[in-house]
């Protein structure tokens, strides 16, 4: 039995890279010092590779910034745009990545979005008529050579022509089929250089396979591969699948020329039933993806050592390697320092599942001894109890009624019914909730954490900014006001400490975006609120004034998305709990005087599935019902506002509206308010406010501008239900440009307000 690595994290283990890049960025350090930087990560971490007997270890896994746009320049899919700034080859790549606006000109970044169902955004390659799609860059080659001087082998790894020309935005009018010569007869290059230089294997990323497929997209890629795979010499093939399984193309895949192909056995729910029903190829070799690349528990042996007996026992040569690449989980254990051995010895980090895969690859061969005794070890993990059930939990969750999933009464009533409470005017004025987080807001923040200030001074800052906070909406006319968030690091972090349940790490950095990462905290055990956690702070802002403040709490599917979930109960299992627990801070709002509240679900759509087929089945038929348990328990006076980002949403429209909030606000802006005709399309209930301007730029948004918007807005949106307010919250922005946009906010929806009040 061989191990195989599909990629590595490559920020470094304390985010070296990022680091070292952000320092290049702002002119610290020079260009070879910052290839310094990578080649040692990239060196220590294929010897690492190597001293855990892993046997196809990945090279090219490294990436500057993303590896779609490494693939994007090695195959000359670069905008004329960022040629003609005539920056170095790295400097380009950056400006690809970044945009640029400096001397040599002003060119906007490419696109950026989610790979896949990961928190990981890559660059959308874009592809103009003219574009000559060849070889260009050597990057795949030099780190090739560059671990074989290391003494490594390795199989170099690159993302395949399919993911590509699917991923690429097509600027002209010529589409991915167009592609199909030029884009494999590059391939096909680099396979013969790879394998000049020595490679014995060469590992293709085709992860867009476990989408639902269109006969076209298989016709598609069986013609990028016929090509690719009549010429590619004697270096093997490995075509690697992740995320899912490929029940649309299994049969038309393994009649290919392939060396071995690598399925995914843990997102992949259909990979086994595949096998079992079409059997797998005799002259290939199967690389199973056992050990999950995405989450941080431990592997259960058992499991996997069971699944590798089945797959020998039907004649299939087995390679054992992780389900995906490990770029998705954080570096390792070792630097966690505050977490409990007892914890710890329930997660695996990248290093540790490097171990789980050399373990079990002892375990899967002869009697050894050691192995044995680590066998053990691990079943005693999924055997014993881990201390994370609470009964009282299971017993709420066991109750849940169907009524519990339905607010009475129905929108139409509730929406003439407080109509009259609020007596709000038309085009009602609001923001999504935090206000800036100055350096001062956050340097007290920290100074308060290591106890350099008592609590009490602590709260005594964070109540004179709410007062403040207060002060500013009231003055310049805010219908619904916020308390502005200031008490809050993150709105997920924020809560998961004060929930019953939750762990964080020190140093469980996953890569986000470029030099991006973020902290996912850990879900340890059942969710259950200690107390309330953000009663005192809304209360005491609703003492400054009569008109409402919203109170202002994170939805379970954001707070389920945004952490790393529990393997041993279901995601909606998991959701329920969070959604009782928030459902308990939102009855408790209510009755300690908050009449309007807003439940954030910004990350809603993270955990889609792929396929389109299961969008309900699989998801959205439990994820809505997880937000109607939170508001289903509130007064028909008292308002529930939602707000949702960072994503398209026109093809979920229907789902948005069944979660029968009363408000809903969400980006729109840089959309261009192409969701209107979705709202419009789908007969949207709810209240709406699309973001009338932009808050990731601080740009100051003009009262034109705003009333241009919201006229455009009234043309498809009844004015009844239409609301004005930001895309987002305000805590990256500045104080100055926040309070402009504001005032010039509310001066266009009081010009909207006379003009449509008729
Ligand atoms: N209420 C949160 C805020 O304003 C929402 C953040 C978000 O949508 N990402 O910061
Ligand atoms: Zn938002």
């Amino acid at each position: 039995m061989k191990t195989s690595v599909t990629g590595f994290p490559r920020i470094g283990a304390l985010r070296e890279l990022k680091f070292s890049i952000e320092q290049y960025f702002r002119l610290e350090i020079k260009e070879d010092q910052l290839l310094k930087v990578a080649k040692d990560i990239r060196v220590s971490q294929w010897l690492l590779q190597k001293e855990c007997n892993i046997d196809y270890i990945a090279s090219n896994d490294f990436s500057f910034y993303d590896g779609v746009l490494d693939m994007a320049v090695l195959l000359n899919v670069i905008p004329d745009r960022y040629k003609e700034l005539q920056l170095s080859t790295l400097d380009t790549y950056f400006s690809m990545a970044r945009g640029y606006q400096e001397k040599h000109g002003d060119v906007k970044a490419l696109a950026m979005k989610k790979w896949f169902n990961t928190n990981y955004h890559y660059l959308v390659p874009e592809i103009e008529d003219d574009t000559q799609v060849k070889l260009n860059g050597t990057k795949i080659f030099d780190e090739y050579k560059e671990a074989k001087d290391a003494g490594v082998q390795t199989k170099p790894v690159m993302i395949g022509p399919f993911t590509f020309l699917k991923l690429t935005r097509y600027c002209g009018v010529k589409k991915a089929e167009d592609y199909i010569d030029a884009a494999s007869d590059s391939y096909v290059e680099i396979l013969d250089k790879l394998q000049e230089l020595g490679a014995e294997w060469v590992q293709i990323d085709e992860p867009y396979l476990v989408h639902d497929l269109t006969n076209e997209d298989v016709m598609l890629f069986t013609s990028l591969y016929e090509k690719i795979l009549v010429s590619k010499g004697n270096v093997k093939v490995l075509l690697q699948t992740y995320f899912g399984d490929i029940r649309d193309c299994y049969e038309q895949i393994a009649a290919l020329d392939f060396d071995g192909i690598g399925l995914d056995f843990i997102e992949g729910k259909q990979t086994v039933e595949l096998i079992d029903k079409y059997g797998f190829p005799e002259n290939k070799i199967l690389f199973a993806g056992l050990i999950n690349g995405k989450n941080i528990w431990r592997n259960d042996y058992k499991k996997t050592l069971h699944c590798l007996a089945q797959l020998k026992n039907v004649g299939i040569e087995t390679v054992i390697g992780t389900s995906c690449s490990l770029l998705h989980v954080p570096y390792t254990l070792e630097h966690e320092k505050r977490l409990n051995v007892h914890v710890k010895e329930h997660f695996a980090y990248a290093y540790e599942k490097l171990w789980e895969l050399s373990e079990l690859k002892k375990l899967s061969e002869l009697q050894d001894a050691a192995a044995e005794k680590e066998y053990q070890n691990n079943q005693k993990l999924f055997t014993g109890d881990r201390k994370a059930a609470n009964p009282k939990v299971h017993l709420r969750i066991a109750k849940i009624k169907d009524s519990d999933f339905i607010r009475e009464p129905a929108f139409e009533q509730r929406e003439q019914i407080q109509k009259k409470t609020y007596q709000l005017p038309l085009f009602p004025t609001t923001t999504i909730g935090s206000f800036p987080q100055t350096a001062y807001v956050k340097s007290k923040r920290t100074a308060h954490r290591k106890g350099q200030i008592s609590d009490a001074e602590y709260e005594a800052f964070i109540k004179d900014k709410i007062a403040e906070c207060i002060q500013f909406q009231e003055k310049i006319g805010f219908d619904v006001l916020v308390h502005g968030e200031y008490e809050r690091n993150d709105m997920v972090e924020y809560f998961g400490e004060q929930l019953e349940g939750y762990l964080f790490t020190e140093k469980a950095w996953v890569q986000s975006y470029g030099t991006r990462c973020v902290k996912p905290p850990v879900i340890w055990g059942d969710i259950s609120r200690k107390a309330p956690m953000t009663v005192a702070w809304s209360v005491y802002a609703q003492s400054f004034t009569d008109k409402p403040v919203k109170g202002m709490l994170t939805g379970p599917v954001t707070i389920l998305n945004w952490s790393f979930p529990r393997e041993d109960i279901t995601h909606q299992e998991c959701a329920y709990q969070i959604a009782l627990a928030i459902r308990d801070e939102v009855i408790d709002l209510e009755q300690n005087g908050i009449q309007i509240i807003q439940v954030d679900e910004a990350a809603l759509r993270e955990k889609l599935p792929l396929r389109k087929s299961e969008w309900y089945s699989k998801y959205l038929d439990w994820a809505i019902p997880a937000f109607r348990l939170v508001q289903s328990g509130v007064k028909p006076e008292t308002q529930i506002h939602t707000h949702m980002c960072y994503s398209e949403f026109t093809d979920i429209i229907p789902a948005i509206d069944d979660m029968d909030a009363d408000v809903i606000t969400f980006e729109a802006s840089r959309s261009d308010l192409l969701i209107l005709d979705a709202l419009k399309d789908n007969h949207f209930k709810t209240e709406v406010g699309p973001g009338v301007y932009d808050i990731h730029s601080p740009r100051v948004p003009s009262i034109p501008e705003i009333i241009a918007a919201l006229e455009k807005m009234a043309e498809k949106v009844d004015v009844d239900k239409l609301w004005v307010n930001p895309d987002c919250g305000l805590k990256t922005r500045g104080t100055d440009e926040t309070e402009k946009s504001l005032i010039n906010l509310v001066t266009a929806a009081t010009a909207c307000r006379e003009k449509y009040n008729k």
